[in-house]
Order: C-alpha cells, then structure tokens, then sequence
C-alpha cells in the first residue's frame, strides 16, 4: 500500500454523537489515512489530549465530547495501545473538568489511565524563537499522542483547533509566563503554538466538529451544528482545511498566518489533499467569528501605543453578571486585574489583550468592546471600500 500523504486530510460527515455512528463515522475517517493500525501498534502507550479547557457539560461545545473520546479510545484499545488521557485545563483540575464534561465516565468505564498533566518538563527546541519550554512529561513519555481538539472561535487567535490544542501540553500557570512573554504580540504567541505543537509532534489529529463554537470563543460563545469530523498527521493542514469548512480565511487565523509567511509545509491549500469527503458537501454559511481585537496591518510600533484603546478592543466586565470569583485575577497574566470596593477592576493601559480572563470566566461575564478606530475598519470593511 503506498503511504498516505502527510498532508492528507480526511473528511466525514457526522450530525450527532450518538455512540454506534461516532465509531462508523470515525473508522470511515481513518481508513483512507491508513486506519488506526496505521498510526498505532500493539503495546505502544497512547496519549489522548482532548481540548478539557473548563468544567462544563458536554453540550456546551467548550470540551471535546465524551463519545468522540470514547470512539477514538476503543479504536486504539483494537490496534493493540494502551490508553492514557490528558490535558490541563485553563481553570479547575484536570479530574473535575473530566468528570463535568463526562469525559471522566468514559475513562472510568473503558479503564484508561488518566493522567492530569501536573509534571512538567523543559524542553530546548533547537533553532526556534522560543528556546526554552516546560511541557507535560506524560506527553514526552508517550510512544504515540493523539490530538483531539474541538472546534471553536478564540478571541485572540481566530480559531481555536488541531495547532492551539496541543498548548494544554504547557501545564497550569506556566500558560499564562507564555502570554506574558508574547505581550500584545499575537505574531509572536502564534509562532510559539506552532514551535510548540512542531516538537510534540502528536501523530494524528481528530478534530470533534460536529457540534463547534461560534462567537466569543473558546469559553462563552455560541454552540454550533457543523456536523463533520476532520482528520490528519500534519496540525496545519487539518487547520487549512477546518478553516475551510467553516468559511474562515487564513489571513483571520494567527497561526495559519504565520505559518504561511514562514512557508511552513502543509499551510497552503494546494499542498493538502483531501480524502472521503468534499469541502464543498460539508461546508457550512454563515459562521460568527470572534469579534476583531485589533487592526490586523502595519502601523509604526509609537502610533500603535498611542492609539491603543481606539485600535483595540478590550474585556469589559458585566457587573451584573461577575461574582467576582477572582479567576481572571489569578490569571490575568500581566496583573492588571483586581477586586476593590466590591468590582472588578482592569487597568488597560497595561491589559495585553490576550483575553485569557474571558476564556476562562465561568459566567460569562466579559464582554468584549471594540475601540473606536477598530469599529470604523470593521465597517469600512463591510462596505468593501
Ligand atoms: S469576570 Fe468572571 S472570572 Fe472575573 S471575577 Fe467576575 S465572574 Fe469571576
Ligand atoms: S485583563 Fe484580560 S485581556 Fe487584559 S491582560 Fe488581563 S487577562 Fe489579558
């Protein structure tokens, strides 16, 4: 049998997550990219990372969804692996997030490992940008790491799927030095996902888009019928092809951006093969991206700073909605958040605008608002002048 392609990418249509046509939708997926046994062998260890961001039920479309986990897992329990799974999540530990999502049933009744990544490792990426890395160790410890992200908007970098996953890999507090090293930069905390996910190298990647998120993505946007699975070897290409389907352009996505300035093999759409199904039969209309954060051009560094809060838009807290639990304070990674005289309180001239405060807002309770300057591009934009 000739090898499949690195950049192959297969497509299934999947309307539900009914147990019996998950696993049909998933063997028809694979078997054009070589079927499990192709990536898995008998005895190797198998790491699964589904997307765990935060404790919320399944419908919600925050989490990788149980059955697809479950499918996947008996998959490789048949190639012969043994199972292990983790993550860690932005907010909450690794079990109680399983457990919310329904993700930790499955592990208990298929007895898999569960392995919350709380043991990290540095890492010294030879020739990148970012020459130093602490990650999970189970993720290094594993024979074969299987990516199982969702599919959803992410403030700040577009979309959240196969590439931004794997930064679960970097564990609980070290995520937010990460941003901070980045600052406002989104180039550069993009080049980092990609340097990241390039050395963990998981070996295929199954994105659950059946039920996606729309909107103010990761944490508290709206939940979406796609109703496809994607999968394939190379991160990037599984991302060309996600973005497709939901009608992003990779100019609006931070990594595919950068990995297409950089040439990164498997990002151009000409260089990817598709197998089962077409774009065309799977693509959905009408998918609400995460509101613009910022003017996506070249302006001089000086007058980026000057016009800062009309150039970008910013987390504002709904008081009515905030408990002030304190998360997004703990998070916050430049520090610019507080509690004083009962509200919670951002200092924006220091804010980088990573947004990490409402991704992990358990209520919801950030919205965002967009600078003036930032609005004016947007309706320009539409008009198409
Ligand atoms: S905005 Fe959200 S995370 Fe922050 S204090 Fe309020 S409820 Fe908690
Ligand atoms: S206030 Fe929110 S967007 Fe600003 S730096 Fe803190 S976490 Fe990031």
């Amino acid at each position: 049998m000739t090898q499949p392609h690195r950049n192959r990418v297969g497509l299934q249509a999947l309307t539900d997550y009914a147990p019996e046509k998950t696993r049909s939708a998933l063997e028809l997926l694979l078997a054009p990219l070589g079927g499990m046994g192709r990536f898995v062998k008998p005895g190797q260890r198998v790491l699964l990372k589904p997307n765990l961001l935060a404790g919320k039920s399944a419908d919600q479309a925050v989490t990788t969804h149980p059955e697809i986990v479950r499918a996947v897992a008996q998959m490789v329990q048949d190639a012969g692996g043994s199972v292990t799974l983790g993550d860690s999540p932005g907010i909450g530990g690794a079990a109680s997030v399983a457990r919310k999502c329904g993700i930790m049933t499955v592990v208990e009744e298929l007895g898999i490992q569960f392995n919350p990544f709380d043991d990290a490792v540095k890492i010294h990426p030879q020739g990148r940008t970012f020459q130093e890395l602490e990650v999970a160790r189970a993720l290094l410890e594993a024979d074969v790491v299987i990516n199982l992200p969702k599919l959803k908007t992410h403030q700040m970098m577009g979309l959240t799927c196969a590439v931004k996953n794997m930064f679960g890999a970097i564990v609980g507090l070290r995520k937010p030095r990460l941003h901070l090293q980045a600052g406002s930069d989104k180039a550069l905390f993009a080049l980092m996902l990609l340097e990241l996910c390039e050395q963990l190298q998981p070996a295929l990647t199954i994105v659950d888009a059946v039920v996606g998120m729309e909107g103010d993505g990761p944490g508290s946007g709206d939940t979406v019928q796609i109703g496809v699975l994607i999968a394939g070897e190379n991160p990037l290409s599984v991302d060309r092809i996600a973005a497709e389907i939901v009608g992003m352009h990779p100019q609006q996505i931070w990594t595919l951006k950068l990995a297409l300035q950089t040439k990164r093999e498997g990002a151009k759409l000409e260089t990817i093969e598709i197998v089962g199904e077409s774009v065309a039969a799977l693509k959905i209309d009408g998918f609400k991206m995460a509101r613009q954060t910022d003017i996506n051009g070249r302006m001089p560094g000086f007058m980026q700073r000057l016009l800062k809060q009309a150039l970008t838009a910013r987390p504002v807290p709904d008081h009515a909605l905030c408990t002030r639990c304190a998360i997004c304070v703990k998070h916050c990674p430049p520090a610019v958040m507080s509690i004083s005289q009962q509200q919670l309180k951002i200092d924006y001239k220091s804010c980088i605008r990573c947004f990490c405060c409402q991704e992990l807002c358990p209520q919801g309770a950030l919205f965002t608002q967009q600078g003036s300057l930032l609005k004016l591009a947007q309706i320009f934009k539409t008009l198409k002048w």
